[in-house]
């Protein structure tokens, strides 16, 4: 029996790597971008990927932390989910329909003060009204790939907040997913306890400067490269590496200069420290839940949480 269009993009995206693919009608899709960016848009074709539990396992331990930004965030961006845009978009022109590949823009911002907490802020063009960008989370809502928790992030039954996704824009029809009825966030608040930096604000959602600041290992009792002399010389040194201080956009530039105890990563992305760890606690609550479709034998967090204490700059313990 030939397959419809829709069953040919869910087949390939999966052969692709994808684990989601979901599909909305533009009638339904709130994000003005959509039709800015493509007016002829019909459908728009959501992908999500996930990030892998392993991924995470380095910084939950502290053991090792250049694999969470490289596989669940760089390879994941620069490199799977490309190639399966292409590959897709190809199969719908070879359908005779328009598609129009979209990854979150990383370095090309409207906003003229924002950044994006996973990239080196000194890599965004900031300002260029003419480019538009997708309003990733509420896309995906719309899209049916699953609901927006607190934290700001796309909570699925599958993985909860851990995957990453990308969207094609096409003047095909093609029959939409149900929009998922919000059931996971129970507004528990440990994405928010979880931040080591106070970036998360349930009310006005995330400070993306002060995130950028704590993502990249601002505080001192999550961070084991952050040697005993940083910010020796800020009055506010203390408020600083214990994650008090509230930062302008300014400051934290000031603070993330100081910060590269690290090597940074390739396409312009920050090397993390947190582990983002809003999803990670927001993982652990839905595993402890037992809400998640996708069951492990063990629990991921295996011992209560570490924290480093915090040093003087003359390396004695406070
Ligand atoms: S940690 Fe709790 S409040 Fe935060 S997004 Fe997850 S379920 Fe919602
Ligand atoms: S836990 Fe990390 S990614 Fe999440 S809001 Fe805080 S600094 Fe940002």
């Amino acid at each position: 029996m030939n397959k419809t269009l829709k069953e040919q993009i869910v087949d390939l995206f999966r052969r692709c790597g994808a684990d989601l693919v979901r599909f909305g009608n533009v009638e339904r899709c709130g994000d003005p971008a959509v039709k800015k960016i493509f007016p002829q848009t019909r459908t728009v074709i959501c992908a999500a990927f996930r990030q892998l539990r392993g991924s995470r396992r380095g910084i939950e331990e502290g053991s090792t932390y250049y694999q969470y930004t490289t596989t669940a965030v760089e390879v994941l961006e620069e490199n799977v989910m490309p190639t399966a845009l292409l590959r897709v978009c190809a199969l719908l022109e070879d359908n005779g329909f328009e598609a129009l590949p979209q990854r979150r823009n990383q370095t090309v911002m409207q906003e003229k003060d924002s950044t994006n907490f996973e990239v080196d802020y000194r890599e965004i063009y900031r300002g260029r009204t003419a480019e538009n960008q997708l309003d990733f989370e509420r896309c995906a809502v719309d899209c049916g790939l699953g609901e927006q928790g607190l934290s700001g992030s796309i909570l699925t039954d599958e993985f909860g907040p851990c995957q990453r996704f990308v969207f094609i824009l096409t003047d095909a029809e093609i029959e939409p997913d149900p929009i998922v009825k919000p059931h996971l966030c129970d507004k528990c608040g440990a994405c928010i306890k979880a931040c080591p930096g106070r970036a998360l604000d349930p009310e006005k959602g995330r400070d993306p400067w002060q995130c950028s600041a704590y993502y990249i290992g601002a505080n001192m009792t999550k961070n084991p490269f952050m040697p005993p002399e940083a910010f020796a010389d800020d009055p506010e040194r203390l408020a600083i590496i214990t994650g008090e201080t509230k930062l302008s956009p300014e400051r934290a530039r000031e603070i993330i200069e100081q910060i590269i105890f690290y090597p940074p990563i390739k396409h312009s992305y920050w090397s993390s420290i947190c582990g983002r760890a809003c999803d990670t606690a927001c993982y652990i609550h839905l595993e402890e839940k037992d809400v998640l479709t996708k069951k492990f034998h063990t629990p991921f967090r295996k011992r209560p949480e570490w924290h480093l204490p915090v040093t003087e700059p003359d390396q004695t313990e406070k």
